[in-house]
């Protein structure tokens, strides 16, 4: 209930949002976990076809 846990990013220290990405936009980390949701979401997409 509401036991939210703050995690930071290891590479920049900017905070994760609740999908764990970090919420820093020039954080190169941000984008390689950009990168790897997309990919994700597009292999869930092909299952459900
Ligand atoms: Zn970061």
């Amino acid at each position: 209930m509401g036991m939210t846990i703050k995690r930071y990013c290891p590479a920049c220290g900017a905070e994760l949002d609740e999908e764990g990405i970090c919420a820093r936009e020039t954080c190169p980390r941000r984008k390689l976990q950009l990168d790897a949701k997309a990919k994700k979401e597009a292999a869930e997409k092909a299952k459900t076809k």
